[in-house]
């Protein structure tokens, strides 16, 4: 005689190694315990049937998340953030080093992260400490302290507080964390490239080509977007890129290219990757929800640094996700105040740089996945199993006996029209506001706790303590 269940979920479409089946999902002490048949009898303190609109699926794991707090709490803050990802079908979060004061370069930084965050978050939160001039020789220490790896820009990052790598610098990064197993996440941009660009005489679209034949005459100095695309080439992600890859190959290194933008440096990237160097790329939905002719001049909600490029630039990252070049989708959820925002009234060099996806990655990946026939179970690969693969996380990205009970009961053909104002991230500016998206995260189960859903929104109330865990890098003491 065994003790019931805390929690059976049924759905006549679970997500179950790579495909769907009729099933019973038992949830005991916040771990899946057993799938069973889906008329199975379970005692269980609570049961829930799903409609047969809604398919079960396991938590997304957005491993690009900028929260920016403490430090700019006003930009994004931990109880704004994770609640948002779990109104998004997202269970778990990994923070960016940086927005925040101070940037998690530090042991000590970690910490003030850990506690700011701790009383805050409805969803897991982990964190990925930087790799900043000041900090190289010192990595080992963030690493044992539980951070995923390290963040680098090759480029400016925005923020003074956050200096970025030169190539040589880049170099001594590698081989420091080569030598303790650790992994570099690049924003790679390259400072040259981009100097050049802003020095060329006249701007214009990199693929001009693409642009319809009566394009309107470009709109005053930065207000222009396919002026503010010229001054983000191309050839600036392809040098980066170039350099990573050296870098990878001369010291064994693990990186991970962030917001890839680009599709220009994807044969260097297949090249590496059939050389067998330890590369991952992820993209943004951003990047394959939008392209470069449907966004107005002067509609900074969409400026984004590497920038959303054309429409054909869009179909060939598309490809790469189909064919594994692209290992991961992640939202690079980077949100500021609504004033950072506009400031400039549309120029596009003025505007803050980031685009506050976190709540609506996941249907927007999916609508437009949809679109090209891609299934859903694609997408999950992409958003939760390889991105849990990615930082490490064996007990999440897939709904198997043992794994954490991070469920998401999910109906892909609802659709739903974005309303910036009813987002649950702190500023309300949003890329998407008023487009239609299909999918919509009906609940959220976070351990096998409703986070999200017509429960959930009761248990926001601020009565209760929020049920999300501080995750720490496997293997680290942190
Ligand atoms: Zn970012």
């Amino acid at each position: 005689m065994t003790a019931p269940y805390d929690l059976v979920v049924r759905s006549r479409s679970v997500l179950v190694d790579g495909g769907w089946r009729e099933a019973a999902v038992a949830v005991r002490d916040g771990v899946i315990a057993a799938i069973a048949e889906y008329d199975e009898e379970l005692e269980a303190h609570e049961t829930v049937t799903l409609p047969e609109s809604q398919v079960l699926v396991a938590g997304v794991v957005d491993t690009h998340v900028h929260v920016n707090e403490p430090g700019r709490t006003e930009w994004e803050g931990f109880t704004t953030a994770t609640r948002a990802a779990a109104a998004g079908g997202v269970t778990t979060i990994v923070d960016m080093p940086l927005n925040s004061i101070p940037p998690t370069t530090t042991v000590e930084g970690l910490a003030v992260k850990r506690e700011a965050a701790a009383p805050q978050a409805s969803v897991d939160v982990g964190f990925w400490g930087g790799a900043i001039p000041s900090s190289l020789g010192s990595l080992e220490p963030l690493w044992n302290a539980g951070v995923f790896g390290f963040k680098a820009f090759l480029a400016p990052s925005g923020v003074d507080e956050f200096p970025h790598l030169t190539t040589p610098e880049l170099r001594r990064a590698l081989e420091e964390i080569a030598g303790f197993g650790g992994l570099l996440i690049v924003h790679a941009e390259d400072p040259d490239a981009l100097d050049a660009a802003a020095a060329a005489p006249t701007p214009r679209a990199s693929d001009s080509s693409a642009a319809p034949a009566a394009a309107p005459a470009p709109a005053p100095d930065g207000r222009d977007y396919g002026a503010f695309v010229a001054s983000r080439p191309d050839a600036a992600e392809q040098d980066a890129i170039a350099h990573v890859i050296d870098g990878v190959r001369a010291t064994g290194a693990r990186a991970h290219i962030l917001h890839l933008s680009s599709a220009r440096a994807l044969d260097a990237i297949r090249a590496a990757k059939a050389e067998g160097l330890p590369l991952t790329v992820e993209t943004c939905p951003h990047y394959l929800a939008f392209s470069a002719e449907q966004i107005p001049d002067g509609a900074t909600q969409f400026k984004c640094c590497p920038p959303i490029r054309d429409e054909a630039n869009r179909d060939l990252l598309w490809e790469a996700l189909v064919d594994g070049t692209i290992d991961l989708i992640a939202s690079d959820h980077s949100p500021s105040t609504a004033e950072l925002k506009f400031a400039g009234d549309g120029d596009f060099q003025e505007a803050w740089g980031g685009i506050s996806g976190l709540q609506l990655s996941f249907p927007a990946v999916w609508t437009a996945a949809r679109e090209r026939g891609i299934p859903l179970e694609r997408v999950l690969g992409w958003m939760s199993a390889n991105t849990a693969a990615f930082v490490g996380l064996p007990q999440k990205g897939a709904i198997e006996a043992g794994r954490d009970a991070d469920l998401v009961a999910f109906a892909p053909e609802e659709e739903f029209a974005v309303d910036a104002g009813a987002l649950a991230h702190k500023n309300p500016v949003s890329a998407y506001d008023g487009r239609s998206l299909r999918g919509v995260v009906a609940t959220t189960w976070l351990r096998g706790r409703i986070v999200h859903g017509a429960a959930g929104e009761l248990l926001d109330e601020g009565t209760r303590a929020p049920l999300g865990a501080l995750l720490s890098r496997p293997g680290s003491i942190g």
